[in-house]
């Protein structure tokens, strides 16, 4: 950020779209708060004023019966407090998101000081990226930066359209939004080799994208989770009631033929924790992940999966993760998602850089406190995996 914020007033979107106690309204998790600090601090330090908004849930997908907004569950106000205590400064909130009162309040807003804006969800121009709500949104800095890389892969009014009301030199990526980029680009950019892919979670379909790119630059991509079954499937295991994808049957092959060809390792696990049942209390073996007898479905990566896969990634320089190993959610079945953070963990100590990026990945290195054990860990999980993909974000692009 190469602005000099004294005496401007500085409109920043951020990503303050944090879990909330459904009764109590109480935040549960600040991550993405604390994540959009240094940012923050940076133009109140300079001398500055910061106009702040974000989303906050889905607003408009969940009104109440009469078609209302549910302003009590969506308010932004539910973070005015506790942004205060962590920025030691006064936090003012405007009930409106733009209008004659957010502009009175953003003008009157005295250095040093924080606005924050009602949700920007509450609009229906938001998602659409409407011009006229982001001129709107515009009017309440001098000049804009984008600290939100959570939403950077949404069109929006606030994350995208409002660029285009700040010329060259008024707008500008904030902390978070450049550290997101810059890690990105260290696994995409000439990465130290051999560089091993982690990719897990629930559905080939959604990652569809981002296994045929890596199969194309990566040394060795991992699959494990949910998604390994139709890999399973589609060379010829039985696998019971996993989880599958029967119309990727054919894509799943055809990956594993394109990483042949390019001699790119593309590792399955060879056996699986299975379960009678989709429980924590149900009954658990370990076999091969191609022998799952029916009724019985594969819900964690077994030991032999977890030597191969761990020796993979302890021999790495690069290493990309998202999504976990299994349904890590439940006791009996993390401790594939646990030893893979761990390797993880272990290949970082030994002078490899680790990017964890992706919701649940994330949440697992969490769980195991190995945050400041991985190089990186992203806080955006649809737009990491865009970026990954290969895809220009619209708020990237938006801000040249
Ligand atoms: P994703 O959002 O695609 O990263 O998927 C994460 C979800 O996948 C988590 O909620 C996991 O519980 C789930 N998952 C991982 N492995 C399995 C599996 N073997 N069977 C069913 N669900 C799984």
């Amino acid at each position: 950020m190469d602005i000099n914020f004294k005496n401007k007033k500085a409109l920043v979107r951020v990503d303050f779209n944090v879990p909330l106690n459904s009764k109590t309204f109480k935040i549960t998790d600040d991550t993405r708060i604390r994540a959009a600090l240094p940012t923050l601090k940076k133009i109140l330090k300079d001398g500055g004023a910061a106009v702040v908004m974000s989303h906050l849930g889905r607003p408009l997908k969940k009104t109440k019966d009469d078609g209302s907004i549910d302003v009590e569950k969506f308010t932004l106000n539910h973070v005015v407090k506790h942004v205060a205590k962590l920025l030691k400064t006064k936090v003012h909130f405007c009930s409106e998101t733009v209008g004659k009162a957010a502009e009175k309040m953003a003008k009157q807003l005295p250095m040093g000081e924080v606005l924050i804006i009602e949700n920007t969800r509450f609009h229906k121009g938001e998602k659409k990226g409407d011009e006229a709500f982001a001129k709107q949104l515009a009017k309440l800095g001098d000049v804009f930066i984008n600290d939100a890389f959570g939403t950077a892969h949404r069109a929006h009014a606030s994350t995208t359209t409002v660029a285009k009301f700040f010329k060259k030199g008024e707008k500008s990526f904030g902390y978070l939004m450049q550290a997101e980029i810059k890690n990105a680009n260290k696994v995409l950019n000439n990465p130290d080799r051999p560089l091993t892919a982690i990719i897990g979670g629930a559905k080939v379909s959604d990652k569809m994208l981002l296994l045929e790119k890596l199969i194309d630059f990566a040394d060795n991509v991992i699959v494990g989770g949910g998604m390994a079954y139709t890999f399973m499937k589609a060379q010829g295991g039985n696998i019971g009631n996993s989880l599958v994808e029967d119309d990727r049957l054919k894509l799943a092959n055809k990956l594993i033929i394109k990483a042949k060809k390019r001699g790119v390792k593309l590792l399955l696990p060879k056996d699986s924790v299975i379960a009678d049942n989709f429980s924590n209390d149900a009954n658990i073996e370990t076999k091969y992940s191609k022998r799952i007898r029916k009724g019985w479905m594969g819900l964690d990566i077994g030991e032999k999966a977890v030597a191969d896969f761990s020796k993979v990634i302890k021999n790495s320089k690069t290493i990309l993760w998202n999504g976990p190993m299994g349904v890590f959610e439940m006791s009996n079945f993390a401790n594939g998602t646990k030893s893979i953070a761990t390797a993880v963990a272990a290949a970082t100590k030994k002078g490899a850089f680790s990017l964890v990026g992706g919701g649940d990945s994330v949440a697992a290195v969490t769980q195991m406190k190995l945050n400041d054990d991985v190089s990186y860990v992203s806080t955006g999980g649809g737009a990491m995996l865009e970026f990954l993909e290969g895809k220009e974000l619209p708020a990237i692009a938006a801000m040249s």
